[in-house]
């Protein structure tokens, strides 16, 4: 791409390493390169882990969208980190849930692989451009490894090795002051003891944390190395896959904030131990989901499971909600801020998404032959779509974006009966309208439209009519109590990609 381009718009970002908002300039006009942490694949993503990779994914798309071309890496944990803090013996999560369904690890993996990107889907989020996996690159964290231990960065003890927090406080400071992104202060760091290590007693000093560890007698996951038979540590997959595909300094790195320590942390300290530099340029961090007041999380039991809300079966809502609305849930927040899921804030997105996706249909219709004079309502209309893209382009302000949006939508609806009306703007402003709000709500936000697609071509809803058929069914078996049947019409749909959506006084359906 040539040196002077371009983006659509301009745009600013929170960066974590500055706090502060920077302009965005990634290192090679027009091209950016992205790495999201990705789920660790031991069980269902939740609901929170979707609102961060939805909240990535419309990043991605927006960067696209302002012409950039965006190498978007998302990895896929599949090594299984340990369980607890440091008792000996510990087991990794993803040998533990192989324990538990007496399935092989990559079984484990595998099978929540599948779901995670099946969840993406139901989202309609876009895969990304690479996913790599951290058992897929044990060669470059071994190869990660030695750079850092020949640099001096880490020692080795009894066939682990341990990443020496306190040589870089002391020495790598000019690079990484080390807790910048945390926004730690480097005492309280150096006294943080909690991290996934069985063995703290072979640590020098109680920050330290392991990049390589020897594997205990229970692993089933281990592979060689030079220093033993044993795994890599948490931190160090991401370090070395986001150097492998995006160079040893690149544009965005992304992730919930509670993986700013000591995830993120560590893995700068990796990077700065290894080539001696910082690894990224803008730190993006995407804040938490929170039910019942809590952060929303599956070990401590506070969390609710995508198809679970899609399906209306959990003890926490009244129905289900679909894909779409939960979506559009999330777009009315931006995404450094924290969500609280309730089921007010979901019924009223499900109504804001409909009255999207209506003012959307209205407007596709509307034909306008005649140019005419710009009138007062075309400029505040006008006003309204640059304020929207502003918007966006402030750190991605989806829910400034979209009030923007819903600014003009009475507006909208008040040309969708008849000519009268339609002389009221002009036919360069009703065209730029339609084109701005398809961009928004299709390739920006990554919506779609869940209200259409049961038509046959001929008019009629062969498809709508089956499916009433089938509630009704189903209706009468949850009336004799018969839950197996129930349950099994629900799940053969779902298969089949049809949601049944149970409401309290009746169930409808949507296409998934
Ligand atoms: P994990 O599989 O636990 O590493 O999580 C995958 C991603 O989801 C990480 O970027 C986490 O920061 C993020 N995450 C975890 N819990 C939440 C939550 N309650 N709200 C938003 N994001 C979350
Ligand atoms: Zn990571």
């Amino acid at each position: 791409m040539e040196k002077d381009f371009k983006p659509r718009y301009e745009l600013t970002v929170m960066n974590t390493l500055s706090r502060k908002k920077e302009k965005f300039e990634p290192l090679t006009p027009g091209y950016v390169g992205m790495y999201v942490c990705g789920p660790t694949v031991y069980n269902e993503v939740h609901l929170g882990n979707c609102r961060t990779f939805s909240s990535f994914d419309i990043i991605y798309r927006y960067l696209m969208y302002l012409g950039y071309k965006v190498r978007y890496v998302r990895n896929i944990t599949d090594v299984g980190h340990l369980v607890g803090d440091v008792d000996e013996g510990e087991e990794g999560k993803i040998e533990k849930q192989a324990r538990i369904e007496q399935l092989e690890p990559m079984e484990i993996v595998q099978k929540y692989t599948n779901l995670f990107h099946s969840v993406m889907h139901q989202m309609n989020t876009l895969s990304p451009s690479i996913e790599p996996t951290a058992t897929g690159h044990l060669i470059e964290q071994i190869e990660m490894v030695k750079d850092i231990l020949a640099n001096g960065y880490a020692y080795e003890q009894n066939g682990s090795v341990y990443f020496d927090t306190q040589k870089l406080v002391k020495e790598g400071k000019d690079v990484y002051n080390y807790g910048t992104i945390s926004g730690k202060k480097q005492d309280d760091l150096l006294t943080e003891t909690r991290d996934d290590l069985k063995n703290q007693s072979e640590k020098r000093h109680s920050s330290d944390f392991a990049i390589w560890i020897k594997a205990g007698p229970r692993d089933i996951m281990k592979w060689p190395s030079p220093w033993s038979v044993g795994f890599p540590g948490w931190h160090l997959e991401c370090s070395a896959m986001s150097t492998k595909y995006l160079g040893d300094y690149f544009d965005i790195h992304g992730g919930g904030m509670d993986l700013q320590f000591p995830h993120h942390e560590n893995e700068v300290a990796q990077n700065v131990g290894a080539c001696g530099c910082q690894p990224v340029k803008y730190w993006l961090h995407t804040n938490m989901l929170v039910l019942n007041g809590k952060k929303m999380s599956k070990s401590k039991g506070n969390s609710i499971l995508p198809h679970e809300l899609f399906t209306g079966n959990n003890d926490i809502l009244s129905k289900a909600y679909s894909p779409m609305a939960v979506k559009f849930f999330m777009l009315q927040a931006h995404y450094a801020s924290t969500l609280n899921i309730t089921e007010k804030g979901l019924q009223a997105a499900e109504k804001g998404y409909l009255r999207l996706m209506e003012a959307w249909q209205i407007l596709e219709g509307l034909q306008h032959d005649v140019d005419e004079e710009l009138t007062g309502d075309d400029a505040q209309i006008n006003k309204m779509l640059d304020l929207a893209f502003e918007a966006m382009s402030d750190d991605f302000n989806t829910a400034a974006a979209l009030a923007k949006l819903n600014i003009i939508i009475p507006k909208i609806n008040s040309l969708k009966n008849g000519r009268m009306e339609m002389s009221a703007i002009s036919k360069a402003t009703l065209e730029r309208t339609k084109q701005v709000f398809h961009d928004f709500i299709f390739e920006i936000f990554g919506l779609l439209d869940e209200t259409k697609n049961v038509e046959d071509e001929d008019g009629s809803n062969l498809l709508d009519e089956a499916m009433k058929v089938i509630i009704e069914l189903r209706q009468s078996a949850r009336s004799q109590k018969d839950w197996a049947t129930s349950d099994l019409i629900r799940d053969k749909l779902q298969k089949i990609g049809i949601q049944i959506k149970d409401g309290k006084e009746e169930a409808s359906w949507i296409k998934n």
